[in-house]
């Protein structure tokens, strides 16, 4: 329905009115809207029959008294037309119904004074039905029917003489504007019950629950109730994975089958909405316990618990459920939704199927989080960011083949912070962009460092972590390569780390910024390898050269057995794909004779060394080669 507005041509007050909205701006929440849509629509019919009228007045045409009627009339048109026009968003309905009403006496008074003329004043009452059925509550609606009934009958009643050939017409107008009427309302009905709920699954949407959580609200607080308004925020977990792998319309069945299970657990009298994706938001009055706010995540796991069959896949699926409840007062909805999606962002972290409750200890966490986002904002200008390295050893020799960068925040007052305590925050506000060139430069200038020394690190490739959030920019690519010059060095000699959840976000197929820094020949590597999916179709689909099994894999080795086996066949499946294996976090020399003999090319870990800034690597190496029985 949004058109482009032909360049800037038009003026946006005007664009606005004829409805031309900007392609691609969110769609308008106003609940006005539906009403404007058709104000509008009325005000150019005013606007056209007033036209009409008006040239046919202009036309030579049979003397007759009834001009000056249609002067008034056509000026009327032009009036309440441009008043539409202008006024649709900003006049108040109770305008409209007060200037409706009026009018209805006005013009049946009109009839009365000049009766000749009374098949084009009656007119009025067809559009004044229509317009109370479409805009007025059915009440109101029905109490102008019967003024508009009451004043026409009166006409025929009072004026008999004049109106008696006509009376099988206008009683045909009057059906025809009842009819008029039930359909316009219908279709605002139509257009309101679309605007309220998810065209998927029939659901309520965000717009009608906030509405319901306000009345929720309202009620509870004249009630003065011991228990509580919750609002209960969940995602699904691996969503996204199964709309990439399987197709949409996998998804969208899969949401429906969702829909229905969520509405079957809660009682009758609570609310299920779908705010779009795979989130959705169920809101549960009288919650009298922490415990029972929990219990209801319990309960949506439950029911979700036996797999979904969607065109012949059996598909699993759990949630990650956060849970605010309403302090007593309470009477912000949106903050109450901000807190349950501040939960289930906890719960979804603390891994899946989670319910999470939003309390004293989570707002802390948020406060803080805020906090250490305010501070990193200036930890790259004040130069706190520093980089450590952490050396990938050939597992045949001992020798180091590369060098993976991580960065560490120096804070003034919390010391050293791990990237696990800022990544995430750095991801959401944009901030890891200048972060990941920062650590790339340095990297660069590291290796090229060592290169000149000449010394045992002399030639070692860097690999450098790469966040979703870098990746589909095109600066990424660009200040690459503008690094790579910068330190004279070949793109072989970087590596970039990619997370599995990183590749997930692209979809199904390799970004054009993936191909083109394959192109520019830096190698790439599959991070993490073991905590996500781990499907090996990542291997397929994905130009990689590396891949990187993750250290909650690796420290299953050599204790249990099974991990043993996998390893094996991921080592002699990646080799045979021309894929080198890294193992990281490798531990124990337990591990080492396992990972040896199963021929994994590399290592990373505590075992060889930790993560340290690059003047003491060289040492920390030393210290440990000694214990360990390779060569050198
Ligand atoms: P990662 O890329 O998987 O890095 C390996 C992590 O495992 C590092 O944690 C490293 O210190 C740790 N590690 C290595 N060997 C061992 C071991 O033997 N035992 C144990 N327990 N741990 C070991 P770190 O430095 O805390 O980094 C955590 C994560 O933060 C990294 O995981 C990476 O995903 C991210 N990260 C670090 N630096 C950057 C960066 O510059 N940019 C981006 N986007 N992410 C980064
Ligand atoms: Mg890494
Ligand atoms: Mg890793």
């Amino acid at each position: 329905m949004a058109l482009q507005p032909s360049g800037s041509a038009l003026p946006p007050w005007l664009a606005r009115r004829l409805g031309l909205t900007r392609a691609g701006a969110p769609p308008s929440e106003d609940p006005a809207q539906d009403r404007a849509l058709i104000a509008r629509s009325l005000s150019f019919l005013f606007l056209a029959g007033a036209t009409v009228s008006l040239i046919w007045l202009l036309l030579p045409h049979a003397e007759s008294t009834d001009d000056l009627g249609v002067i008034a009339m056509t000026a009327g048109a032009y009036a309440t037309g441009i008043v539409l026009f202008t006024g649709f968003d900003r006049l108040p309905t109770f305008a409209y119904k007060l200037a409706i009403t009026m009018a209805t006496v006005v013009i049946t008074g009109a009839i009365f004074a000049n009766h000749e003329n009374g098949s084009t004043y009656v007119l009025f009452y067809f559009w004044a039905t229509v317009y109370a059925f479409a805009f007025f509550s059915l009440t109101q609606a029905i109490f102008q029917t019967a003024l508009v009934g009451v004043a026409f009958g009166s006409v025929l009643y009072l004026q008999q003489e004049i109106w008696e050939e006509e009376i099988a017409r206008w009683l045909l107008v009057m059906a025809t504007t009842f009819a008029a009427g039930l359909l316009v309302r219908f279709l605002t009905g139509t257009l309101r019950h679309r605007s309220l709920h998810d065209p998927l699954t029939s659901l309520p949407n965000r717009r009608l629950y906030l509405q319901r959580l306000d009345e929720a609200l309202s009620r509870a607080s004249q009630d003065n109730r011991a228990k509580k308004v919750g609002v209960v925020f969940l995602d699904l977990d691996g969503f996204k994975y199964i709309n990439d792998s399987l197709g949409h319309h996998v998804g969208d069945a899969l949401l429906v089958g969702v829909s229905d299970r969520l509405s079957d657990a809660l009682r009758p009298e609570d609310l299920t909405a779908r705010f779009g994706g795979d989130e959705f938001a169920l809101l549960c009055e009288d919650i009298d316990s922490d415990a029972a706010a929990l219990a209801i995540g319990e309960r949506i796991n439950q029911a979700l618990e036996a797999p979904f069959s969607v065109g012949g896949n059996e598909l699993h699926v759990s949630a990650s459920v956060g849970v605010a409840l309403a302090a007593p007062g309470e009477d912000n909805g949106d903050a109450l939704l901000r807190d349950a999606d501040a939960a289930m962002y906890a719960a979804k972290q603390r891994g899946r199927a989670r319910c999470e409750l939003f309390g004293e200890p989570l707002r802390e966490r948020a406060t803080e989080r805020l906090s250490i986002e305010n501070d990193l904002r200036h930890a790259i200008e004040r130069d706190e960011l520093e980089v450590f390295y952490q050396p990938i050893v050939r597992l045949d020799d001992g020798k180091v083949a590369g060098v993976e960068a991580l960065i560490r925040w120096q804070h003034p007052e919390r010391g050293l912070v791990n990237p696990g305590e800022f990544i995430a925050i750095a991801e959401d506000t944009g901030l890891i962009v200048p972060i990941g060139e920062l650590v790339l430069d340095r990297a660069c200038a590291q290796i090229a460092k060592w290169d000149a020394e000449g010394g045992a690190l002399a030639g070692v490739y860097a690999s450098v972590n790469v966040s979703a959030r870098q990746l589909p920019n095109s600066a990424l690519l660009l200040t690459v390569d503008r690094t790579l010059a910068r330190h004279s060095l070949d793109p072989a000699r970087l590596t970039l780390e990619l997370t599995e959840s990183v590749l997930m976000e692209q979809g199904l197929a390799p970004t054009a910024t993936m191909a083109a820094l394959r192109q520019l020949g830096v190698r790439l590597a599959l991070d993490d390898f073991g905590t996500g999916y781990s499907s090996l179709s990542y291997l397929q689909r994905f130009p990689l050269d590396t891949l990187k099994i993750d250290r909650a894999f690796v420290s299953g080795i050599g204790s249990r057995g099974r991990e043993e086996a996998i390893t094996g066949a991921i080592i002699t499946m990646a080799s045979a794909l021309g894929i080198t294996v890294v193992a990281e976090g490798i531990e124990t020399v337990a591990q080492l004779n396992v990972l040896q003999g199963l021929k994994c090319p590399l290592g990373q870990g505590y075992l060889f060394a930790r993560p340290a800034p690059a003047s003491e690597l060289l040492d920390s190496l030393d210290r440990r080669r000694g214990d360990l029985r390779l060569a050198s």
